[in-house]
């Protein structure tokens, strides 16, 4: 029996196995690795960290399928020479193997922000995020470093679960979302105005104490600190012996294979792709790999020249009544951006 190995129960492995699983000959098995035993939906962990949503809300199970092997276990490393995954308990080995580990926080070498701020980035890391927002006192300050999507929906999201706190969000950039239209950024803004959370733009946060947040030459008394400035792959991805590209992502070919290692692959937030890291994004290029997989086994030829991911666009949310959009070069902004954004969801959860 021919083994693929997933590894990782990502928004790139699920697409891929949806895809993958019915189209596969006999011989083939696959089996999916992941330290959690459901799918987390990363997307909504930042409702999970602010305690607007249980955790059952955003996780779904594995699939259930007689040709899916379902390993809960830690990856500590792989070995592309060998064709061997090392796991806490055991090893496995491979035939093909799909990388879909997702990326986590990179500090940038800031001194104490690994130390001292919390995360969105796992679901471990989220439910301890959501544990100390509960136990903090009435009126306390928190702080969100980096106003991305991910710090733009912790930011808001917390806002409408905790009306005592003091937020504040701390913005690189001189407007919120740059890369998009103005009337996007006015519109995240003031919904930052209207509801009392304070942006500080031009931020460049030099160090994080327990209880002090250093921005520039100013020092922000904080009772949290939340981390939302940036992401690398995993260290297990990390420590391959391979090119990697912008943001330390793993170089592959158009087949979205390692140069020189052609039966693993790279699928989501490790691989190095022409757009910026997304679930949308991990789907696509799932969706190719699938492709790509399925001719292998089937001994056909594999397309002369792959096309290109095709994106929608983002969607964000600003608590659970309002949200902004930028989709097909349009702006959306308000109630209809936020039920989108739901209508996606649960579009996901259905295909799922
Ligand atoms: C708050 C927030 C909001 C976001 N909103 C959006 C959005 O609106 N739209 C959008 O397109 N994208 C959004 N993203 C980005 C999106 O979540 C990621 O791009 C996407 O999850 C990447 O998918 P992936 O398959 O690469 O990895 P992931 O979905 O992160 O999955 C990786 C999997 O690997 C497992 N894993 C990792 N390391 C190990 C290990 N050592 N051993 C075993 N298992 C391991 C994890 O448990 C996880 O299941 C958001 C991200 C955040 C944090």
């Amino acid at each position: 029996m021919k083994n693929i190995v997933c590894l990782g129960g990502g928004y790139g492995n699920m697409r891929f196995i949806q895809r993958i699983a019915p189209k596969l000959p006999s011989g083939y098995t696959i089996t999916l690795v992941d330290v959690n035993p459901f799918h987390g939906m990363k997307t909504e962990y930042y409702a999970l960290a602010a305690g607007t949503k249980s955790e059952t809300k955003v996780r779904m199970d594995f699939p259930d399928d007689k040709n899916v092997k379902v390993l809960f276990d830690t990856i500590t490393g792989i070995d592309l020479e060998k064709k061997a995954v090392t796991l806490e308990r055991e090893t496995i080995h491979y035939d093909m193997l799909v990388i879909g580990l997702g990326c986590e926080d990179k500090y940038h070498g800031v001194p104490g922000a690994a130390e001292h701020t919390y995360s969105i980035q796992s679901l471990r890391q989220s439910r301890a995020t959501y544990e100390k927002i509960g136990d903090l006192e009435p009126g306390s300050k928190v702080g969100i470093i980096g106003a991305g999507l991910s710090g733009i929906e912790i930011a808001s999201e917390l806002r409408e679960a905790r009306e005592d706190l003091k937020i504040r969000l701390f913005d690189r950039g001189d407007r919120i979302l740059p890369m998009y239209p103005e009337r996007l950024s006015a519109y995240v803004k003031r919904w930052f105005d209207d509801n009392d959370v304070e942006v500080i733009p031009n931020s460049n946060i030099v160090e994080v104490a327990a209880d002090t947040v250093y921005n520039n030459d100013a020092s922000h008394a904080l009772d949290m600190s939340i981390w939302t400035a940036g992401v690398q792959p995993v260290e297990v991805v990390r420590n391959l012996p391979v090119e990697f590209g912008s943001g330390g992502r793993v170089v592959l070919n158009q087949y979205h294979q390692i140069p020189g290692f052609e039966d693993a692959y790279v699928v989501g937030d490790s691989a190095a792709l022409k757009h910026a890291p997304s679930a949308q994004v991990a789907e696509g290029q799932a969706e190719q790999i699938a492709e790509i997989i399925e001719a292998v086994v089937k001994d056909k030829p594999l397309p002369k020249e792959m096309p290109d991911i095709k994106m929608q666009g983002i969607l964000g949310s600003l608590g659970s009544k309002e949200g902004f959009a930028y989709l097909r070069e349009r702006t959306v902004t308000g109630r209809i951006a936020r039920m989108l954004k739901s209508g996606v969801l649960w579009m996901y959860k259905l295909g799922v």
